[in-house]
């Protein structure tokens, strides 16, 4: 197909998506007060402004990570926005047994669950790919394998109260970048089976929905540590990302894209993978800037 044919039609097809995405179903934060719900990696970035707006809205939250004492922290600001509970249970998701010990204390705590929002990511370095396959491996453990255990545990659950596992996953689940070949690997893993898991889900007329939500680059202290050095690109904020997230499991959509372009950078690679591929690479500098 010719350049012009192929630019024309992403156009029109580009302006019909935006005005359906524009149109997405309604969200009422009314609707979680009382929710039941269990937040992975709350105890920063997207995670913890995930926890507070779903305090703010009255919900009973369960929420996770690894340092008890910051989420001691959170909990007591999640009470404090007007969360009807708020509970912590620190848990190393790199340990095999934690994620499921973490779905069954908070089904305990809360008397079911409603919504699963599986957020956390274990620190991984932002460099060349020096061949460091022990920590690709603990990476998947962290990133990917408890996603998986995490969900297979709270399904049933989920099914007694319609309820909905929401995955926070990211641009580079759908496209290469250089200097994250780990991080990637484990978000592309999360797509494909969340992806798959949506479509058996669905074929079994299961009541849990899958919400995939893909993410650009978003202003959290991690994030900003790892990629300012690099990159000067535009970070959006920790709190509207999680606004998004939460819409998302709300109003049951199966995918969505925070900032919204992030959807057609990902088409455009599709579609013109060569121009694409370079202009990625033109984001970065080779070497750490000061
Ligand atoms: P973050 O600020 O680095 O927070 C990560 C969270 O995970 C922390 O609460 C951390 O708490 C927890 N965690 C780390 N290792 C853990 C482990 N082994 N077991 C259990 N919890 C662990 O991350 P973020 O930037 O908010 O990202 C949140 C989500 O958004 C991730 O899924 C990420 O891939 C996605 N995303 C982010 C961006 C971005 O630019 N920020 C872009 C695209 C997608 P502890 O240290 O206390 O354990």
């Amino acid at each position: 197909m010719g350049f012009y044919l192929k630019l024309s039609a992403l156009v029109g097809v580009t302006a019909a998506l935006f005005a359906l995405y524009m149109s997405g179903p309604a969200f009422s934060s009314e609707s979680l007060k009382g929710a039941r719900v269990l937040v992975t990696g709350a105890s920063a970035g997207i995670g913890e402004q995930i926890a507070y707006h779903l305090a703010r809205s009255g919900a009973q939250i369960v929420v996770t990570a690894r340092r008890g004492n910051v989420l001691q922290e959170v909990v007591e600001k999640c009470l404090g926005l007007g969360a009807q509970k708020a509970v912590y249970i620190p848990a190393d998701m790199a340990e095999p047994a934690d994620p499921e010990k973490v779905v069954s204390f908070a089904v305990e705590q809360l008397g079911g669950l409603d919504y699963l929002i599986l957020n956390h990511i274990g620190p991984s370095p932002f460099a060349f790919w020096d061949g460091d396959i022990e920590h690709t491996k603990w990476l998947m453990q962290v990133n990917f394998l408890s996603y998986v255990q995490m969900a297979w545990k709270a399904i049933p659950t989920l099914e007694d109260s319609k309820g909905s596992i929401i995955v926070v996953s990211s641009m580079l689940g759908r496209m290469c970048s250089p200097f994250v070949a780990p991080y990637s690997s484990t978000k592309f893993a999360l797509n494909g089976f969340f992806g798959t898991l949506q479509h058996e889900l669905a074929m079994k007329n299961s009541n849990v929905t899958v919400s995939i939500c893909t993410l650009g680059l978003i202003d959290t202290d991690s994030a900003m540590e790892k990629v300012r050095k690099y990159t000067n690109m535009t970070a959006y904020p920790a709190s509207d990302a999680a606004l998004q997230i939460i819409k998302a499991g709300v109003t049951r959509q199966s995918e969505i894209f925070y900032p919204w372009f992030t959807y057609y950078l990902i088409n455009i690679k599709d579609w013109f993978p060569n121009m694409s591929n370079k202009v990625m690479r033109s984001f970065y500098s080779t070497e750490p800037q000061s």
